[in-house]
C-alpha cells in the first residue's frame, strides 16, 4: 500500500509544480502559483522520506529530514533578508546549489549502485556534467553580478570557444567510459565540467547577465531531471524538465527583450565600456530642475508616462510613486507605467514593485504597447532608469547595447528624469538622453525626490 501512496503524492505534487507555473503566467494567480509550487515541493519531501523509508538504509530519512532542517534554515533567512534588487544574485546562487546537489546524488547514487545499466550510468554523467557547469557557472555569474573586482571583467583567452569545444568533447568521451562500465571516469568528468562551467560564463558580462542567469536556470533544471533518471524518482524528472523547459524559455523572452541571439551572448565579450562617445561631451548640455519646476510641468499635463528602473528598487520608490500617481489622477491626469522586460536587475521586477505598492496592473503597459503612443505623451517621468531608455540602443551599432529595444522616451514632449547623479546604469555607458533638448535632470534619491514633487503638487 505504502509503495502506491507514495507513487500517488509523487503524481500529485508533480501536477501541482504544473499548476504552480500555469498560476504563474499572471500577476493576479503568481500567489496562488507559488502556494501551489510550494505545497508540491512539501508533498514531494514527505513522499521522499518514505520512498527512503522503504528503499534505501534505515538511517536515510533522518538525513533527509536534517537535510530539510538545514535547507529550511538557510533558505528561510536568505529569503527574509535578501534584497529585492539582489534576486539575480540570489537565483544564481540557488541554480548553482541546484546543479551541485546534482552532481553529488548521482555521484552518490553511482557509488551506490551494483552493475548500474549503461542508460543508468549516462543518465548519472549528463547530471554530472550539466551540474558541474551550472554550479561553476553560477558561482561566477554570483560574483559577476556582485561587481567583485577580480570576477567582474571577462578574461580575455586566446581561442576560447575551441578550448570549449574541446572540453566538452573530452567530457563527452569521460561519459562514453562510463557507458561502459569505467564509472572512476565520472571524477574527471565533473573535473573538467567545472572548468567548462568557468569558461562558458566568463566572457558573458554587462547587460547580457539576466540571459546567463535563466540559461543557468535551465540547465539546473536539466541536471536535476537526468538525476532523477539516474535514481529513477519520476517527480525529480518532471520537476527538472519543468525547470529546464520554463528556463529556456524564459533565455529566449530575455533574448528577445534585448535583441540578442543566444549564440550572440554565449560567445560574450559584450562588456565593451566604449560607447564611442564620452560622458564628458555627452552631458555638455544637460539642464537640472527642482522639484517645484517638475510639479509645474505636471500641473499642465494631461498624459504622464512614469518609467520605472533599478534606481526605483533601490530607493523603494513604489509607495511614493503610488502616491504620485494617485494625485495626478485625482487632477483628471491619464497615468501610465512604461515596463521593459529587462528593467531592474530580474525578469518581472518592476511588475513585482509596483504590485507591491497596488498599482492598477491595468496602467502597466508594456513596451510594445506604448513604445507607439509615446510621441502624445507630455511629460515622461523616468525613475531611476538609465539603460532601458538610452537612444544610443538605436543609434549607436558599436554600443554594448546596440540593438536592444528601449522605451523611445526621448520622442515625448518632455522627460524628467529622476536619478542621483549622472552615473552610468548597468551598462556603463553614457545616456544622451539626460542632455537631450526636451529633457530635464531632477538629481534626487527616486523616494525623497519623488515625495518632494508630490508636497509640491499639493501646494500648488
Ligand atoms: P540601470 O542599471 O541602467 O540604471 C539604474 C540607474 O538607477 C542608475 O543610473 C543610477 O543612477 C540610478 N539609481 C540608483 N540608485 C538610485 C536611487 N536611490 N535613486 C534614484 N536613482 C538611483 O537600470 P535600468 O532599470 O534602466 O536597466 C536595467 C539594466 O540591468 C539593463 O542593462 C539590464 O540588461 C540589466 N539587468 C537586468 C536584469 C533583469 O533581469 N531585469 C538582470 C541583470 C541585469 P545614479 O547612481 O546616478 O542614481
Amino acid at each position: 500500500m505504502l509503495p502506491i501512496l507514495i507513487k500517488l503524492a509523487y503524481l500529485v505534487a508533480a501536477v501541482m509544480f504544473i499548476l504552480g507555473l500555469k498560476g504563474m503566467t499572471h500577476p493576479r494567480t503568481a500567489v496562488r502559483g507559488n502556494i501551489y509550487g510550494a505545497l508540491a515541493m512539501v508533498i514531494a519531501l514527505v513522499a521522499a522520506i518514505f520512498d527512503a523509508y522503504l528503499h534505501a538504509f534505515s538511517f536515510t530519512p533522518v538525513y533527509i529530514v536534517l537535510g530539510i532542517i538545514v535547507g529550511s534554515v538557510i533558505g528561510g533567512v536568505l529569503a527574509v533578508r535578501v534584497k529585492m534588487t539582489a534576486m539575480p544574485q540570489m537565483v544564481a546562487l540557488l541554480n548553482g546549489f541546484g546543479g551541485l546537489a546534482s552532481v553529488l546524488v548521482a555521484g552518490g547514487d553511482l557509488m551506490q549502485s551494483i552493475h548500474p545499466p549503461p542508460e543508468s550510468l549516462l543518465a548519472v554523467a549528463a547530471s554530472g556534467l550539466i551540474g558541474a557547469v551550472t554550479f561553476w557557472g553560477s558561482l561566477l555569474a554570483f560574483g559577476k553580478l556582485e561587481e567583485y573586482k577580480v570576477l567582474a571583467q571577462p578574461i580575455r583567452i586566446p581561442q576560447q570557444q575551441l578550448i570549449n569545444v574541446a572540453l566538452l568533447v573530452v567530457c563527452l568521451g569521460f561519459a562514453g567510459l562510463m557507458a561502459f562500465g569505467y564509472i572512476w571516469a565520472y571524477i574527471p568528468l565533473v573535473l573538467l565540467a567545472s572548468v567548462l562551467g568557468v569558461m562558458l560564463v566568463n566572457p558573458i558580462g554587462g547587460a547580457d547577465m539576466p540571459v546567463v542567469i535563466a540559461l543557468l536556470n535551465s540547465y539546473s533544471g536539466l541536471a536535476a531531471a537526468m538525476t532523477g533518471f539516474a535514481i529513477n524518482n519520476h517527480v525529480l524528472i518532471i520537476s527538472g524538465s519543468l525547470v529546464g523547459a520554463s528556463g529556456i524559455i524564459l533565455t529566449q523572452l530575455m533574448c528577445k527583450a534585448m535583441n540578442r541571439s543566444l549564440l550572440n551572448v554565449l560567445v560574450g565579450f559584450s562588456e565593451s565600456s566604449s560607447s564611442g562617445a564620452k560622458a564628458d561631451e555627452v552631458y555638455a548640455k544637460v539642464r537640472s530642475v527642482s522639484a517645484e519646476d517638475v510639479a509645474i510641468m505636471l500641473d499642465t499635463a494631461q498624459r504622464v508616462v512614469i518609467v520605472p528602473g533599478y534606481g526605483l528598487a533601490v530607493a523603494q520608490a513604489q509607495h511614493a510613486v503610488r502616491d504620485l500617481g494617485k494625485l495626478l489622477e485625482k487632477r483628471e491626469v491619464t497615468v501610465e507605467y512604461a515596463i521593459h522586460p529587462v528593467a531592474g536587475r530580474m525578469p518581472g521586477h518592476m511588475n513585482v514593485l509596483l504590485a507591491e505598492a497596488d498599482i492598477p496592473y491595468e496602467q502597466l503597459k508594456e513596451m510594445d504597447q506604448i513604445n507607439p503612443t509615446l510621441e502624445t505623451v507630455d511629460v515622461c517621468l523616468v525613475i531611476g532608469a538609465n539603460d532601458v531608455v538610452n537612444p544610443v540602443a538605436r543609434t549607436d551599432p558599436q554600443s554594448p547595447i546596440a540593438g536592444m529595444p528601449i522605451l523611445d522616451v526621448d520622442k515625448c514632449r518632455t522627460v524628467v528624469v529622476i536619478k542621483r547623479s549622472l552615473s552610468p546604469g548597468f551598462a556603463k555607458i553614457p545616456n544622451p538622453l539626460f542632455a537631450a533638448d526636451n529633457a530635464y535632470m531632477f538629481f534626487a534619491d527616486a523616494q525623497a525626490g519623488v515625495l518632494e514633487i508630490v508636497q509640491s503638487l499639493k501646494n500648488q
